[in-house]
């Protein structure tokens, strides 16, 4: 339950790794399983009996279930054919779902009648604006996505309250200092989704046969299923050994003390997972003793202990193999068109293969980041030709040639390697993924990286205030991103930025400004995207290490489970949630070309400070030599 629209890579990195280490492995995304068995005929059959007998004629259900109640016949007959659509399997249909009453429309088409009301009376003109008279297929897309959401809406609101289309029942994980509330869950009596989720399973269980089961948790919203799916492999097949690890283990449950996770499963792991599996995997076949394990936490007549043997070491980067997607249902996934926002829809839209270009990040010092974990902290690079003979394999197993390079911060240098090593070989891909805001990325580099086939970035401006983003050592200052981001988009690649606000000291006064910053530098065209995260101060990073520098006192923390996110008592006393809605208004029109003549402090619904910012900061910025620009070699 992460992405549907393409397979969280964890698990084609691992199959990848594991199978050129001679082992018989196989991959199975269960999530998308989920979804698909959902949305179908008799997915929707069962959700709409289990709606009647709850909904009975005297009470109110909510206007999600209503209209899903009141088009269940319409429903029916179309959410096949609307699956396969946005699968990609059936584009011809998009000339019905725009031009006829062909899908039932619930509360989530009202957005189309507001944008109807903005761009003119004729219905229609709404999605013109979005998507050109031309965009047929988008248009189809995005109206496919809405009727997707409706379902999802009236499933969450009428079958299981904790249903979304990424993320199920996250919030039992979410800061959860104790494993009861999930304990609990598990126990409880299965909704019509946790039914489908066992079901799903069992089937994985009898056609594949394991001896092990690795489940990824990347994120709170994957723990409850990999826990149901563990409780029902425990209960029925007691012999397979299942190991936990990912993301969400990583950061979160470094510090379990509750032995109760391990009635569902065998080994947790910590960091990267191909050493620990593969020791695993070695120590149940006899092949290594119960203590040569690595970073790996299990329970040992009832209490918990944990391995590390110290003459065992990771596997280095450039041999952790290439990852394959074999096994992966990858013609099932759904590209949806939610938000028109045009990043956005990169990450929602389309399958792409997903690639590390270097382990860790280069530049390891955000004071926000879990820089002293080892998926941040432990920098390995590869070789540009390396990476490309990954990238042509993974063309010819799946036959798709976009990449989305998943690392924290990609380096400029393998960047720029990695761009001349494709155009060389001449091979055409299209990629887009993370970065920092380097001077580095001079207008000469980002041609070159345009191109190789890159059509996007995204990097973090983060607070965009100088004084802060020193005190966070971001290492960029504003001016140096406006001229960086200018280059991007004058190479035809575009733009979002990581926006965040209430980090600690920062003042309403500061935000404000960073406000006309940001709109300045979509002004100025140097942004097409960008997103306002509020700061979360978490135990890895160095605020939350060393909270005296940064003038906090952090809250006591008592978990015997997840920890990670703390809270913490800020002197400036700034009441920062108030401005979320304000800073997220703004953002929204600028982003839709809106507003951006007016004064910042119209988005908000109380009285602020006016900026103090020049009005042509970023102007002046970008008519500076770009000299000291950093030249690309
Ligand atoms: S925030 Fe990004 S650039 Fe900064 S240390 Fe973390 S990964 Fe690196």
């Amino acid at each position: 339950m992460t992405q549907i629209n393409t397979p969280y890579p964890a698990t084609a990195y691992l199959t990848g790794f594991l199978r050129e280490r001679g082992i018989d492995a196989v991959q199975a995304d269960p999530a998308i399983a989920l979804v698909l068995k959902l949305f179908s005929r008799s997915g929707l059959e069962a959700m709409g009996q289990r709606l009647a007998s709850r909904f009975g004629e005297n009470s109110a259900p909510p206007p999600s279930v209503k209209s899903f109640q009141h088009q269940l016949p319409q429903y029916l007959r179309t959410v096949e054919p609307a699956i396969r659509f946005l699968q990609g399997r059936d584009p011809m249909l998009a000339y019905r779902i725009c031009h006829e009453n062909f899908l039932p429309t619930g509360p989530r088409f009202q957005a189309l009648s507001q944008l109807d009301a903005q761009f003119g009376e004729a219905e229609g003109n709404g999605l013109a604006w979005a998507f050109g008279f031309l965009g047929l297929q988008d248009r189809a897309q995005h109206l496919a996505s809405l009727y997707i959401d409706d379902i999802a809406d009236a499933i969450r609101e009428g079958i299981d309250e904790r249903f979304e289309l990424s993320r199920y029942a996250e919030k039992l994980a979410l800061a959860a200092s104790s494993f009861e509330p999930l304990q609990r869950s598990l126990q409880a009596a299965p909704t019509l989704v946790d039914h489908y989720l066992d079901e799903i399973t069992r089937e994985l269980i009898k056609t594949h046969q394991p001896t092990v089961v690795g489940l990824t948790v990347p994120f709170p919203g994957n723990v409850y299923g990999a826990f149901r799916i563990a409780r029902v492999i425990k209960s029925e097949w007691p012999e397979i050994k299942i190991v936990l690890g990912g993301g969400y283990v990583n950061t979160e449950l470094r510090d379990l003390r509750d032995p109760r996770v391990f009635d569902y499963i065998d080994y947790l792991t910590l960091d990267d997972g191909e050493r620990p599996l593969l020791c695993i995997l070695e120590q149940l076949s006899g092949q290594r003793k119960p203590e040569q394990l690595l970073r790996t936490q299990r329970r040992e007549q009832g209490n918990l202990v944990w391995i590390n043997d110290p003459t065992v070491h990771d596997i280095p980067f450039r041999d952790c193999g290439t990852p394959t997607y074999d096994g992966l249902p990858l013609n099932h996934y759904l590209s949806l068109c939610e938000l028109l926002n045009p990043m956005h829809r990169l990450w929602s839209d389309g399958r792409w293969n997903k690639l590390t270009l270097a382990h860790g990040c280069y530049w390891k010092k955000c004071s926000f980041c879990d820089v002293s974990l080892d998926y941040i902290g432990r920098y390995e690079d590869l070789d540009a030709a390396r990476i490309v003979d990954r990238m042509e394999k993974l063309i010819a197993e799946t036959g798709q040639s976009g990449f989305h390079f998943v690392d924290e911060a990609a380096p400029p240098k393998t960047l720029a390697a990695l761009a001349k090593e494709i155009l060389k070989r001449g091979l055409t891909v299209t990629w887009w993924g993370n970065i920092r805001f380097e001077k580095t990325f001079s207008p000469e580099l980002t041609s070159l990286l345009a191109a190789s086939g890159c059509i996007a970035v995204s990097g973090g401006l983060e607070v965009a205030s100088d004084r802060l983003l020193k005190l966070m050592e971001k290492g960029v200052t504003v001016e140096q991103v406006a001229r960086v981001t200018h280059a991007f988009t004058q190479a035809g690649i575009m733009v979002h930025a990581y926006l965040m606000f209430g980090f600690p000291t920062q003042t309403l006064a500061e935000t404000i400004d960073s406000l006309e910053r940001v709109r300045q530098l979509f002004e100025a065209g140097c942004l097409q995207s960008a997103f306002w995260h509020r700061f979360a101060c978490t135990i890895h990073s160095p605020v939350g290490r060393h909270p005296e520098r940064y003038g906090i006192t952090l809250l006591p923390l008592e978990s015997t489970f997840a920890q990670n996110d703390i809270g913490f008592e800020d002197p400036s006393g700034v009441d920062h949630d108030s401005l979320h809605p304000g800073l997220k208004k703004a953002l929204y029109n600028y982003m839709h070309g809106m507003g951006l003549e007016e004064d910042v402090r119209t988005w908000f619904d109380f009285p602020v400070p006016k900026a103090k910012v020049p009005r042509g900061l970023v102007r002046k910025a970008l008519s500076l030599p770009s000299a000291k620009a950093g030249k690309f070699r």
